[in-house]
């Protein structure tokens, strides 16, 4: 058994961009997240899109093509 080749796992504070924070078990001490279970549209309701690479863009454009 060698020693040290796993990072220490440790509490970490996740923060997320709409100022919530919690904590949970990581090998970094700080995570930043842009979207939380606070804030997450499926349990908000609101619109809040996260876009990964134009993705929802596309997807958007597409549907307003289908409704005309
Ligand atoms: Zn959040």
């Amino acid at each position: 058994m060698k020693q040290g080749i796993h990072p220490q796992y440790m509490k970490a504070t996740v923060t997320c961009a709409c100022g919530e924070s919690f904590e949970t078990g990581s090998t970094k001490e700080e995570i930043r997240v842009e979207i939380c279970s606070k804030c997450h549209p499926f349990i908000t309701g609101k619109q809040r899109i996260v876009d990964t690479g134009g993705q929802v863009e596309k997807f958007q454009k597409r549907l307003k093509k289908a409704e005309k």
